[in-house]
């Protein structure tokens, strides 16, 4: 499968990554939208948020294990926001489910 987050998760693609354990894999997003921009991914290919079932939810689970863990160590004790975009009405450019950790500054109010 031609999948970029595959292919980072794998080592073939370079990432500066910041956290990962058996099911997660997290790194800095290469054009940060904040101080602190960071992908958690979940190391099997689910192809987005609507794709999450009983069979692969342990791994969203591990996500939002490793999530609080990882805003602890790039300091966003003030706040942070979690976003993931769905298919193409939610702007999602890889086909690889991710959630967006974004910090370091204060936020817009605006979602959309
Ligand atoms: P989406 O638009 O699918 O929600 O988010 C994809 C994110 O992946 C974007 O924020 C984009 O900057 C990031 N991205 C795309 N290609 C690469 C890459 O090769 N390396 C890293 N670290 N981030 C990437
Ligand atoms: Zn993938």
């Amino acid at each position: 499968m031609d999948c970029l987050f595959c292919k980072i998760i794998g080592g073939e693609i370079p990432s500066a990554k910041v956290y990962e354990d058996e099911l997660v894999y997290a790194f800095r997003d290469i054009n940060p939208q904040a101080p602190v921009h960071v992908l958690v991914v979940p190391k099997a290919h689910i192809a987005s948020a609507d794709e999450i079932t009983a069979e692969n939810s342990a791994a969203v689970a591990a996500m939002f294990n490793a999530i609080p863990k990882l805003a602890a160590s790039e300091g966003l004790a003030n706040g942070y926001r979690i976003i993931t975009n769905i298919g193409e009405d939610g702007c999602q450019s890889v086909k690889h489910m991710h959630f967006h950790i974004l910090g370091g500054k204060k936020l817009p109010e605006s979602m959309a």
